[in-house]
């Protein structure tokens, strides 16, 4: 029996049933309590499927989760199929239940250091060292927001990313888009597949920034181009109603446009630390720096596994829950090899 607590604050005692490992069988994690075949850093969609999928291999596996999965500012979780409109912390309860009914332990602690030392040696803010044969790495990203006032608290209402994820919630009102890069072109076109009503704030872009091309697709698209920089955000009984220019006797001139949903582009900052600490490569792409994995989540250091939204901008819940259960099966397959390689040598 194992000590762990839950994510609802409670600590409980769970047997491994059914699993071989504590006879010392192929699931076996040498080294005491606090030895794992694999530690999961990140209770998200993709560190649950991973978990999910080694607790059903029956291996021995622990979740460390700080518990801020990414979209928990929205109140609807849409677009993965059969949990479409589920609460994000419903189907993540819902996952803690079910990685719970294998065995599986989870944590509620960050992981503030790892190091190699065969395995893996995985420290918790909580004080406890854990060790791991293969480490998953599920931490997510960070949304960096532009800093206009006002913007940060809408951020998953009406402040919004992706219209994958909310397009057809706000369908057909007064759209902004707020451009932070001559990307949000890209963006600006997207959106208008969900309302007809579009405006461009240019805010931190430059109009000459702006290609021929970029302005006849605008113009074709029937989106409205406002240059000048955005102050604040208008808020009226807890909705957005308005986009306010700067002053300053430009172009930009204090004006407000009455908006009911703003697109904005947060910088993506995946949570990659422990990775790089660990020596994983890393490369650029055009949304930030993720790591080098190969199709199954493995980074360059043996052992060493990445899923969901740190290793990869676009992942739906969906898309990372796959990457998670995609790295998990490939974590068995190379533990079961390990060990079996182990007893043809002896
Ligand atoms: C506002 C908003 C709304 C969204 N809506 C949708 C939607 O409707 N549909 C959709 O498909 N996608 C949506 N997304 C995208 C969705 O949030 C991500 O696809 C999904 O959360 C990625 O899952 P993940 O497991 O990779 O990361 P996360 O869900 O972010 O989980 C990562 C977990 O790791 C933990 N963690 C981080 N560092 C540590 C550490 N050092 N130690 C321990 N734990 C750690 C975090 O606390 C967190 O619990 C939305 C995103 C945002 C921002």
């Amino acid at each position: 029996m194992t000590e762990h607590t839950t994510n609802t604050g409670r600590t409980e005692q769970t047997g491994h049933a059914g699993r071989s490992g504590h006879a010392g069988g192929p699931g076996h994690a040498p080294g005491g309590a606090d030895a794992y075949e694999v530690v999961v850093v990140g209770g998200g969609a993709a560190g649950l499927s991973a978990a999910l999928v080694l607790g059903r291999a029956r291996r021995r596996t622990l979740v460390v989760d700080a518990g801020e999965p990414r979209n928990a500012p929205a109140a609807h979780m849409q677009g993965y199929l059969s949990r479409d409109g589920m609460s994000p912390a419903e189907f993540l309860a819902t996952g803690r239940e079910e990685i719970a009914r294998y065995g599986v332990e989870l944590v509620r602690d960050r992981v503030v250091d790892a190091t190699r030392d065969g395995g893996f040696a995985v420290a918790l803010a909580g004080g406890r060292t854990v060790r791991a044969r293969q480490l998953v790495v599920a931490t997510g990203l960070k949304d960096e927001l532009p800093p206009v006032e006002g913007l940060a608290e809408r951020f998953g209402r009406d402040v919004l990313h992706c219209p994958y994820c909310h397009g057809w919630e706000v369908r057909d009102q007064a759209f902004g888009v707020l451009a932070t890069s001559p990307m949000s072109v890209h963006q600006a076109l997207m959106v208008t597949q969900w309302s007809k009503d579009v405006k461009l704030f240019l805010h931190t872009v430059g109009e000459a920034e702006l290609s021929d091309e970029d302005l006849r697709r605008l113009a074709a698209a029937g989106v409205d181009v406002v240059p000048g920089e955005v102050a604040a955000l208008v808020v009226e009984d807890d909705r957005l109603t308005g986009v306010r220019l700067a002053g300053g006797g430009t172009a930009a001139d204090g004006t407000v446009h009455a908006r009911q949903v703003l697109f904005v582009a947060p910088r993506a900052v995946p949570r990659t630390g422990l990775l790089a600490r660990l020596g994983a490569e890393t490369t650029e792409t055009p949304f930030g720096r993720y790591p080098v994995v190969d199709g199954r989540g493995l980074t360059t250091v043996p052992g060493l596994w990445a899923a969901g939204n740190a290793s990869g901008f676009a992942e739906q819940v969906v898309n990372a829950a796959s990457r998670g259960y995609r790295a998990g099966a490939a974590i068995n397959g190379e533990l079961l090899t390990a060990d079996l390689d182990a007893a043809v040598r002896v």
